[in-house]
Formats: structure tokens, sequence, C-alpha cells
């Protein structure tokens, strides 16, 4: 067997394919093109030391997090560093580290942390971050053309056909976040109702107006992407759900029957692999079923659910899920990857490809060379310039395994219903949802009659978030205010939840005090 090269030996290799490897030529070029005006650091060595300092401050940041507060405001100082004129002259990187340790740092949303347990957000991990510093470094534009961190891309689809049973020919793509995973599944979805001539001939080239189907309780960026795809949010039915929080099947029937009778052209269902409010599920095999029989295109959103595939003890929720079209996710929730980290995936290659291919001449591929290869992700989505969001992914996937990164988001769930009982057996606050997974929506009790505990609740939330202690979020249920805790972060620990119930009861206790004796 041949020994294998050493890094060294490689580096070698290819400068001694370089004609500026040869001494002469290279001092000639450097005089011709001066390569002082180019913005390397001068002194690499001094560069270095600062950099290791940025690389220890963080890590030091990530270390202590748990003895910081979860949030503070900026205080109005520090927000005007950010209002200063443009800088005509440059600043030593070490002044702009101190400047990011003061005046930024500290005031970060907060998701970092153990305690912060606002809408759906993930906690990152340090491995992320070092992918994401070389990712940066390496500043590849992975719009396309031949180079390896496109096969890293195609790697995490492989991966996600594994995670998903889908077929290994399967398309994927990574866009900022699952808003525009779904936006990219309705427009493959239309090009499918409409044929491809739709993409010059607009919607009206169809002749019928397209509906889609979701429920109720589906996240505000499907309307914005009907809206966005020109099919418009108006023709996106929401449909009522079961006490489970589950599209009825009853309802969607009766509306596609509905639509085709008034002559639309129903085309896509869209179900919820864990909704924002609740965590709930739709019944994936009965969608599937119906999508077979009307001929329709079947999306789901898994923005943070569609992942439970990687726990076993939470598999059976995604059953059906297999067979949708399309799965939009994010690795930025629960798989913890840093922002921003969307995903969509599509069974049909080449219906994908149609929604997206275009000509233009800079683009063209050739048979070898850099311009090489066949699909490019340019031909899967909007983008064309974009960053390398593969790499922290692949090392988050690599470094812990699926295994591991399956039961944090099972560890989770088991958290919510941690808090779910606390809450269930307090006297002074109740559920107001059932806790499927890992999100628990709470309320303060009644102790007055006539009381505004929309206003207690909103009031408790805000305390929370001012006092640095805890960061639930707010939301609305059947219309009223509501406390929602979602745990996404893989350093939130049951004692956290003991800790976040404590903080709720005390803040509830002073806000009434208050409240009664008049002070708002
Ligand atoms: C977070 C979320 C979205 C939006 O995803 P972004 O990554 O914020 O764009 C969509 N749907 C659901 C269910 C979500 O939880």
């Amino acid at each position: 067997m041949a020994k294998r090269p050493t890094p060294q030996h490689l580096i070698a290799m290819t400068q001694s394919r370089s004609p500026l490897s040869d001494p002469l030529h290279r001092a000639k070029f450097e005089v011709e093109f001066q390569p002082e005006a180019d913005l390397d650091p001068q002194d690499w060595e001094a560069f270095g030391a600062e950099a290791h300092r940025a690389l220890d401050l963080m890590l030091d940041h990530l270390r202590t997090i748990r003895a910081q507060k979860v949030w503070q405001d900026a205080p109005k100082d520090v927000r005007a560093r950010f209002r200063a004129p443009l800088p005509q002259k440059g600043h030593d990187i070490g002044e702009l580290i101190d400047t990011f340790a003061e005046s930024i740092l500290p005031y970060g949303s907060g998701n970092l942390h153990p305690l912060f347990a606002g809408w759906v957000q993930g906690g990152g991990t340090p491995v992320g971050m070092v992918a994401d510093m070389l990712a940066a470094g390496l500043n590849a534009n992975c719009g396309g053309r031949n180079h390896i961190a496109l096969d890293v891309e195609r790697q995490i689809t492989l991966w996600l056909t594994e995670i998903f049973n889908f077929p290994r020919e399967s398309s994927g793509i990574f866009v900022t976040g699952t808003s525009v995973a779904n936006l990219v599944a309705v427009l493959i979805a239309r090009t499918d109702a409409l044929g491809i001539d739709a993409r010059s001939g607009g919607l009206a080239s169809g002749g019928r107006q397209l509906t889609g189907y979701v429920s109720q309780e589906a996240h505000v960026c499907i309307e914005k992407a009907f809206d966005m795809s020109g099919i418009g949010s108006d023709f996106l039915r929401k449909l009522p759900v079961d006490s489970n929080g589950a599209i009825r099947l009853d309802a969607l029937t009766e509306a596609i029957a509905r639509d085709r009778a008034d002559g639309l052209q129903p085309a896509i269902v869209i179900g919820n692999a864990g909704t924002v409010n609740t965590g709930a599920f739709d019944p994936f095999d009965a969608l599937a079923d119906l999508c077979a029989k009307e001929d329709l295109w079947f999306h789901v959103d898994g923005a943070f659910g569609a992942l439970c595939a990687m726990a076993p003890e939470l598999r059976p929720l995604i059953k059906g899920m297999e067979r949708a079209d399309t799965i939009a996710l994010d690795f930025h929730k629960w798989l913890q990857v840093p922002y921003d980290a969307g995903f969509a995936i599509c069974r049909d290659a080449e219906a994908h490809q149609r929604a997206f291919m275009s000509s233009g001449a800079y683009l063209s591929r050739a048979p070898r060379g850099l311009a090489a290869g066949e699909a490019w992700p340019c031909d899967l989505g909007p983008d064309l310039s974009r960053g390398f969001r593969a790499l922290k992914t692949w090392f988050t996937f690599q470094a812990f395994g699926a295994e591991r990164l399956g039961e944090t988001i099972a560890q989770t769930c088991r958290i919510a219903q941690h808090l779910a009982r606390l809450i269930e057996t307090s006297p002074r606050f109740k559920l107001c949802a059932p806790v499927k997974l890992n999100v628990v929506c709470f309320s303060a009790k009644a102790e007055t009659p006539g009381e505004d505990l929309g206003a207690l609740n909103r009031a408790i939330v805000m305390d929370l978030h001012e006092s640095g202690v805890a960061a639930p979020s707010l939301t609305l249920l059947d219309g009223r205010p509501v406390i929602r805790a979602a745990i996404l972060n893989h350093r939130t620990r049951l004692s956290d939840m003991d800790f976040l119930f404590e903080a709720a009861t005390a803040s509830a206790a002073r806000l009434r005090t208050r409240l009664r004796s008049g002070i708002r």
C-alpha cells in the first residue's frame, strides 16, 4: 500500500505546482502587485494572539453561562455606540474585541442560557461555534461549482434521508430557516401543480387559482409563503383542530371538495410536525392517503418536530412523515447548530430542480474543472451566493453522533413533563394545553373573581425577563395570553424547571400585591 502523504507533504505538492513558488517569479509578482495593499494582517503573530483571545472570550462565556443573567436590556449609552458615524479609518482588532466584550456579549437574546425557554430557539454548542469559524475562514460560496463544500452539503441530505426514511436520491438545500424552507416547498408544489410554464407565464397562466390547506395552529410563515409565492394568503385554508391540536380530517376533506366545486385548484396540504403553540402533530398517514387520492402535494412543516425521528421514544409521533413530498426543518433549533441552518428536503429531485433551475451564461456547467457538476445548490432554491451552513451541521452530527443528539431531544421533553407536573400540582398555576412534547403553556389561576389573568401572565413574563432569572415567552391560546415555556436547550436541567416555577410563583405574588395597591 502506498504511504499516506502528511499535511506538510500535501502543501508542498500543491505549492510546487504553482508558478509563484519560483522565487524569482514570486519577487517580480510581489513588486508588480503591491501585496501590502491587501486586508490580511501585517503582523500575523500579533493577530493570532488576538484571535486566540477572542476564542477564549467566547469559551469562557459559554463555560460560565449558567452564572449569568438570562437577559438584560442594553443601557442607552451602549446602544448609542451603534449609532456612530461611519469609521473612515480602521481600528485595531484588539480594540474591537474589547468593544464586543463590553457592549455586545452581555446583551444577547439569552438563548444560550439553560433558563431560556422563549419561542422555539436552540442553544448552540462550542463545537458548532468552532465549525462556523472554520467555515468563515474558508469563505466558501456554496451556490455551486465543483468544490468539496457541496459534498459536505450533500452528505447532510443523505443523512436526512436515513433519519426520515426518504429515498436516497432525494435532494436537499440549506436555507436561512424553516420560513424559507416552507417557501421553497410551496414553490416546488406550485410548479408541480401548474407545470414549468408557470415560472415564466405567472400563476394566471394555469387558468385556475391554486389553494393550500393547513391547520389553524400552523406557523405564520406558511401564510407568508403563500403571500410571497403569489398564490395569495387568502387561498391558504386554515382548518380547525381537534382536542390534541391536530388538523380535523373531516374539515380538510370538506374544504378540498368545496374548493374543487368552486372551480379552484387544490394543490398542497401542509402537515405540522410540532406546532409552535403546543407541539402538536398532524396525522401524517391520513394526510398522505388523502394527498395520494386527491393528487395533492404533501408538505410537512417540521421546523423542530421533524427531528423527533432521531429519538426512538418520540419517533411514533412522526409516523407517516416518510410519505411526505417535502419536509422543512431547522438544525438551529433542536439540533443545537448555531444560527442559521434551515433545510428543505424533497423526495423528487427532478421536481425540485424544475422549480428553481435557471440558465445564465455565467452559470453554465463545464464537463471538467471548477465549473463541473450537475445540480448546483442554486438550482434548488432562491439563493445564488450562500455560505457553508453544512459545515457546522456536519460537525454537530459527527461530534455528538445521532444517538446522543436524539437523547438530548428526548431529554428536553422529559424536562417539560417535569414542569408540567409542577404546574398541575400547584395551587397558583394551571396547565393550558396537554404537554405532548417540549412545550408547556400555563397560566396563573384566578384568586379573585373577574381577575384579568391575561394581564397578569403578561406581567409575569416581562418580570422574569427583566429580572434576568428566566425567559419564557407569551402566546395566545384561544385568544387569551398564556405563559409558554419551550424547552429546547441541551443545557437545561430538571432543577432549572423548579427554579423557573418558583420564580414565576414569586413574581405572581409580587405582581398581585402591586396590582391590588394600584401600582402598575
Ligand atoms: C420556528 C418555526 C418556524 C420558522 O422557522 P425559522 O427558522 O424561524 O424561519 C416555522 N414553523 C414552526 C413550527 C416553527 O417552530
